[in-house]
C-alpha cells in the first residue's frame, strides 16, 4: 500500500517521489454497494497482539529481510516483552516540500493504525528519529506467500481456497473503509502468513513513499501484478486495479509462477507492451478448477468497470462449499476443508 499519491495531473511531479495514496479521496471514496454496513468485518482489536500497546522502549533484533526501500527486522518492546516487526527507511528531507510530505505521511500512518482486521497486518505505530522512519507492525512469523510458493510450490484445494479467501476478505475490509483504502501493490511478496497459515495483506508501504527521491514508482518489482490502467498511468485508478492484482496473486498461488508466466515480463518495456498495450490477459492453465478459472477470469478483465467489486466476489461459487456439505455450513464464507 502506498501513501501520498493523489491521482490528479497536478500531483504528477510528486507521484514519482511518493507513489500512491491508500487513503483515496477521489470519486472512489464512496462506499461500494454492500459496503461497511453490510459486510461483516470482525473486530480483532482483542485478538491482534499488541494492537493497543504504545511502543516506546524497544530494541531491534534479527533482520527479516530487505525490500526496495528499506529493511525489516524483529523488534522487542523491552517494557513488556512484546515482539513485533519494524520496517526502517531512511528519509531525506531536502526541501520544504519533502518536509510537508513527511508530515502528511505520518498523519496517514496514524489513520492506517486504526485499521483492524484478521487479514491485514496491524500497524502499531511509527517513530521518526535521526532521518530514519521506523514503522511498527504485527510480526507475521510465517513470512511471505512469495517465499512460501518458492519453497513449497503451488497451493491446492482447501489451502488454496482459504488463502484466496483470506486475501479477498482483507481487500473487502480495505475497500469498504471510509475513506476507502486502496492497496495498490497486491502481490505474493506483500501477502504475509502467520504460523497457522492465516493470510495478512501487508505493505502499507510507508517506507515506499519515502524512498530515495530519485527512484520512480515504476522501479518497483510489481509490474507483473499491475492492472493495464496502472501500467498506462490512467487517472483515477483505484479499487478495480486492486481486483486485477488480487486476480494475479490468486493465479500465482495456484501455479507458483508469476502471473504472466516465467520470464514474460522483465521490466517496464515488456510490461507496457504486454499488460498495457496488448489485448491479452494472464494465461490461466487448462487444468484450473472451473469455478476458480471463472473467478480469475472475472478479476482479470482488461476493462476495470467489468471487474467485480471485492464484496461481490465473496459470494462467488468458488467459495461455496460443495453441495453435499451445504447443510452443515450456514455461512458459506467460513473457511471449509
Ligand atoms: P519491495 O518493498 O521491494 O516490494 P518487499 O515487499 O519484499 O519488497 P519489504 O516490505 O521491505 O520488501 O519486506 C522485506 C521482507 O520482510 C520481506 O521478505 C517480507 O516478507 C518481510 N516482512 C515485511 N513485513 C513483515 C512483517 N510484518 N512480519 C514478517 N515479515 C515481514
Amino acid at each position: 500500500m502506498r501513501v501520498g499519491r493523489v491521482d490528479s495531473p497536478q500531483s504528477e511531479g510528486r507521484s514519482l517521489k511518493f507513489p500512491g495514496s491508500p487513503l483515496s479521496s477521489g470519486p472512489e471514496s464512496l462506499p461500494e454497494p454492500g459496503g461497511p454496513s453490510s459486510v461483516h468485518t470482525p473486530s480483532t482489536s482483542a485478538s491482534t497482539p499488541g494492537a493497543h500497546l504504545i511502543i516506546q522502549n524497544w530494541r531491534s533484533g534479527a533482520s527479516i529481510g530487505h525490500g526496495s526501500y528499506g529493511s525489516v527486522a524483529r523488534a522487542l518492546d523491552v517494557d513488556n516483552g512484546f515482539i513485533f516487526a519494524v520496517k526502517k527507511s531512511t528519509v531525506t528531507q531536502s526541501d520544504e516540500e519533502d518536509r510537508k510530505y513527511l508530515a502528511k505521511l505520518r498523519e496517514e500512518l496514524d489513520i492506517l493504525r486504526s485499521l483492524r482486521h484478521p487479514n491485514i497486518i496491524c500497524y502499531l505505530g511509527h517513530e521518526y528519529t535521526g532521518g530514519t522512519l521506523y514503522i511498527f507492525m504485527e510480526l507475521a512469523e510465517g513470512g511471505s506467500l512469495a517465499k512460501l510458493l518458492k519453497e513449497f510450490g503451488a497451493l491446492e484445494g482447501a489451502l488454496l481456497r482459504n488463502t484466496i479467501l483470506g486475501m479477498l476478505q482483507g481487500l473487502v475490509y480495505l475497500h469498504t473503509r471510509n475513506p476507502v483504502v486502496v492497496h495498490r501493490d497486491i502481490k505474493s511478496a506483500n501477502v504475509l502468513l502467520d504460523l497457522d497459515f492465516n493470510v495478512k495483506l501487508a505493505d502499507f508501504g510507508c517506507s515506499k513513499q519515502v524512498y530515495d527521491m530519485s527512484t520512480s514508482f515504476h522501479a518497483t518489482g510489481s509490474f507483473s501484478w499491475m492492472a493495464p490502467e496502472v501500467i498506462l498511468e490512467k487517472q483515477g485508478f483505484g479499487r478495480k486495479a486492486d481486483i486485477w492484482s488480487f486476480g494475479c496473486t490468486a493465479l500465482e498461488s495456484s501455479t507458483a509462477l508469476p502471473p504472466w508466466g516465467k520470464g514474460a515480463i522483465d521490466g517496464m518495456l515488456s510490461a507496457v507492451k504486454l499488460i498495457g498495450l496488448s489485448q491479452q490477459t494472464p494465461p490461466i492453465p487448462e487444468s484450473t478448477l472451473p469455478s476458480l478459472k471463472n473467478l480469475l477470469q472475472s478479476c482479470l478483465q482488461r476493462a476495470p468497470d467489468a471487474r467485480p467489486a471485492a464484496s461481490e466476489l465473496l459470494s462467488h461459487e468458488y467459495f461455496m462449499p460443495p453441495m453435499k456439505d451445504k447443510r452443515r455450513h450456514h455461512d458459506s464464507r467460513v473457511a471449509w476443508s
